[in-house]
C-alpha cells in the first residue's frame, strides 16, 4: 500500500503545516477547509514559508514552485475522494471530528486510510464510527509541523498492520521520525507532558517558587529548552485544560486532576500567548 495522494481537512495551524511538508516531499495534496478565505490565507502562509526556505538556501526556487503546484484547495469535503490518505486536523472537539469521520467514510473508497491529528481523542472511538475501523489511525504531528521531527503514530484497537506500515513509510518520506504508540488517553506525548505542566502550575499556586524560577529550574537543571509554564503559554492554557480533562476522565485517576489555578486562568481568558497573557505577559 503506497500513498500517492493526500488530502488534509482543516487548514489551521497544524493542517497548513502538514500540507506544506507533504507538498515538499513531492506528494500531491488537497487542502480542505470551510471557507475559501481560510484556504487562501493558509496557502499564502505556506508560500511565505517556502520562500523563506529558498532565501536560507534550504530549497531552490524550482523546488518551491513544484511544491506549490502540488497543492490544491477546496471547500468541499468531497474532494477528499481521490486521496489514498486523508488527514483530519479540525479543532479538538469530539462531535466535530466524529461528523468529519462519518462523512469521509461515505465519500471515500473503502481502501482510503483515514487519519486524525488529534492530541487526545481516542482513535478507536473515531474508528468505530466508520465501516472501516481497520483503516483508521492517528498521525499526531507537532507544532510547528515543518520543524518538529516527531510523528506519534497511534494504532487504534482495530488498525490493520498494512495501514500502520503505510503511514510509518509516509511519515519517513516526509522527513519525520515516526514513533508508534497504542491508543490510550493522551498517547505518550501528552500523558507525560501534561502532568508535568500541571505539577508546575500546582508549584506556582502553592507558592513553591515564582513562574520564572520554576521554569529556570527545569531549563537549567533538566536541560529543557523551555520551562513548563512558558510551554503551557505557547500551547494555550485552554488546550492544556482540555487534554488534562480527557486524561482525568478517561484514565479515572485523580493524579491527572487539573490544577484549580489552571481552571481559574482559563475562566479569566488568560490563555497564554494567543491572548497576550498567561503565566507571562506578551507584547
Ligand atoms: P486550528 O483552530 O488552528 O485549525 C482548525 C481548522 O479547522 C480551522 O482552519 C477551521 O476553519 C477548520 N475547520 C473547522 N471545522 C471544519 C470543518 N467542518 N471542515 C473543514 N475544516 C474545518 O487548530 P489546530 O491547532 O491546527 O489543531 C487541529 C488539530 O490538531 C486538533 O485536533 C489539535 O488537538 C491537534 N494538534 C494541535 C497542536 C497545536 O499545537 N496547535 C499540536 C498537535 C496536535
Amino acid at each position: 500500500m503506497v500513498i500517492t495522494r493526500v488530502a488534509v481537512v482543516g487548514a489551521g495551524t497544524m493542517g497548513s503545516g502538514i500540507v506544506q511538508v507533504v507538498a515538499r516531499a513531492g506528494i500531491p495534496v488537497t487542502m480542505i477547509d470551510r471557507e475559501q478565505a481560510i484556504l487562501d490565507r493558509a496557502l499564502a502562509k505556506i508560500q511565505q514559508q517556502l520562500q523563506r526556505d529558498v532565501e536560507r538556501g534550504r530549497l531552490s526556487e524550482d523546488e518551491a514552485g513544484v511544491a506549490t503546484s502540488l497543492i490544491e484547495t477546496d471547500v468541499a469535503l468531497d474532494s477528499a475522494a481521490d486521496a489514498d490518505l486523508v488527514i483530519e486536523a479540525v479543532p479538538e472537539v469530539f462531535e466535530l471530528k466524529a461528523d468529519i469521520f462519518r462523512r469521509l467514510d461515505e465519500i471515500c473508497p473503502a481502501e482510503t486510510i483515514l487519519a486524525s491529528n488529534t492530541s487526545s481523542i481516542s482513535i478507536t472511538r473515531l474508528a468505530a464510527l466508520t465501516r472501516r475501523p481497520a483503516k483508521v489511525i492517528g498521525m499526531h504531528f507537532f507544532n510547528p509541523v515543518p520543524v518538529m521531527r516527531l510523528v506519534e503514530v497511534v494504532r487504534g484497537m482495530s488498525t490493520a498492520p498494512d495501514v500502520h506500515t503505510a503511514v510509518v513509510e509516509l511519515a519517513e518520506r516526509l522527513g519525520k521520525t515516526p514513533v508508534t504508540v497504542n491508543d490510550f488517553p493522551g498517547f505518550v506525548s501528552n500523558r507525560i507532558l501534561m502532568p508535568m505542566i500541571n505539577e508546575a502550575i500546582f508549584c506556582l499556586m502553592e507558592g513553591v517558587a515564582s513562574a520564572e524560577d520554576i521554569d529556570a529550574v527545569m531549563k537549567l537543571g533538566m536541560n529543557h529548552p523551555l520551562g513548563p509554564l512558558a510551554l503551557a503559554d505557547l500551547i494555550g492554557l485552554d488546550v492544556c485544560l482540555d487534554i488534562l480533562e480527557v486524561l482525568h476522565r478517561d484514565l479515572g485517576d485523580d493524579k491527572y486532576r487539573p490544577c484549580p489555578l489552571l481552571r481559574k486562568m482559563v475562566a479569566a481568558g488568560r490563555l497564554g500567548r494567543k491572548t497576550g497573557e498567561g503565566f507571562y505577559r506578551y507584547e
